[in-house]
């Protein structure tokens, strides 16, 4: 293997400090596996954020980036490319009829559904959820649940209200005639894996807004459905995906029932990168993979996993659905998460006692039993009393 250049290790005081970066650095992957620069090798159960969708370097998105990074890399959103349609075309299809957005990330897929709304409907108020998260971004800052975020950033774009999940009461109270949005995570990711309930999203579909699911971090297949939504019973307006799309390459999109489509026209929105053909012919890759034997896999896979965490000590709850799980500690998860990587498993936290999994969709059934070891080993450690 390569040895890492000196620029490669030199280089941290070079980026803004933006991440509390753990002392390891990654130098390749390989389905659910990744290699340190000292050539270790770690289970990866958390796939870059909910990212590496089919695992790293997976060969049919290989395959189709390699063969339109030779065609063409980019040819500009003022002519018409192949790739971006040929997306466009499929996820219409997993949608039901549906125009799509491309962009570069969840962010901007979140800022374009912003923009949307208020579009569509005239009306600037949106409706987020406490906890919840959509990106960094100052539309998307300004919906996040979660003001330890905002500080510094103020002041944030006006006509964000915010009420707690799943309180339907709250919900309808919070909605008035100035409210064209409400945007909601069918599964709460970074604010604790925290999914929301069916009789839930089925009243905020009823209510008079746009209704935009955030499936940026939980569509893609992850909860055992292509969009997160399908198990709710609902139909949104609007929805966005991004993380794992392309597998890594970056991607996001705003998708728009079609009928609820025709609020945008040229010069109302754009982004020079946004349905690049590498990204979207990877994307085209993931979305044929996701088959219904995938589908099934991710569930049993997740049905195992949540299962084994369950009865690890000092679990107290398991929450989430398909791929993506918490499990709520009776201690810190980032003391856990370290463990964990010191033992070889990368796992993520989710707030402060939550530890988040959400390992690539392929992993098989000794994936599942080897990450719940390596954990096993993390919190039996320390924890003599726990069950
Ligand atoms: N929305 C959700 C639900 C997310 O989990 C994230 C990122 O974690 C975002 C939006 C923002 O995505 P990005 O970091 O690609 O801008």
């Amino acid at each position: 293997m390569r040895a890492p250049s000196n620029s490669l290790l030199q280089g941290l005081d070079r980026l803004l400090p933006t991440y509390a970066r753990a002392d390891l650095t990654i130098v390749r992957g390989e389905g659910a596996r990744v290699w340190d620069a000292d050539g270790r090798d770690y289970l990866d159960f958390g796939a870059g954020i909910a990212v590496v969708a089919l695992g790293h370097c997976h060969p049919a998105p290989l395959a189709a980036a390699r063969e339109q990074l030779a065609r063409l890399w980019h040819a500009s959103n003022l002519y018409r490319t192949e790739p971006a349609e040929e997306l466009a075309v499929r996820l219409s299809e997993r949608f039901g009829g549906a125009q799509a957005f491309f962009c570069n990330s969840g962010a901007e897929s979140i800022e374009a559904a912003l923009k949307y709304a208020r579009k569509a409907t005239g009306k600037p108020g949106v409706v987020a959820l406490e906890g919840s998260f959509h990106g960094r971004t100052l539309g998307a800052l300004s919906a996040t649940g979660q003001p330890a975020k905002w500080k510094g950033f103020e002041p944030l774009v006006p006509g964000v209200r915010f009420v707690a999940p799943n309180d339907v009461e709250a919900l309808a109270d919070a909605v008035d005639d100035d409210v064209g949005l409400i945007l909601l995570e069918p599964i709460l990711g970074e604010g604790g894996v925290i999914p929301l309930d069916r009789e839930y999203v089925a009243v905020a579909s009823a209510l008079p807004p746009l209704l935009c699911l955030d499936e940026v971090q939980c569509g893609v297949g992850r909860t055992g459905s292509f969009f997160a939504f399908e198990r709710l019973g609902v139909r949104p307006d609007l929805v966005t995906l991004a993380k794992g799309l392309a597998n890594g390459l970056p991607i996001g999109v705003l998708l728009v029932d079609e009928e609820a489509a025709g609020a945008f026209s040229p010069g109302d929105h754009g982004s020079t990168f946004g349905g690049n053909p590498v990204s979207c012919a990877a994307a085209c890759a993931v979305v044929d993979a996701i088959d219904d034997e995938l589908l099934d896999a991710i569930s049993e896979r997740g049905i195992a996993l949540a299962e084994g965490l369950a009865v690890l000590p000092g679990v107290q709850e398991t929450r989430g659905r398909g791929l993506l799980l918490g499990a709520v500690l009776d201690r810190s998860a980032s003391d856990v998460v370290a463990t964990c990587r010191e033992r070889g498993l990368l796992v993520l936290t989710a707030g402060e006692d939550v530890v988040r999994l959400a390992p690539p969709l392929t992993i098989g059934p000794e994936d599942v039993e080897e990450a719940l070891a390596i954990l096993a080993s993390a919190l039996g450690q320390g924890s003599p009393e726990a069950k």
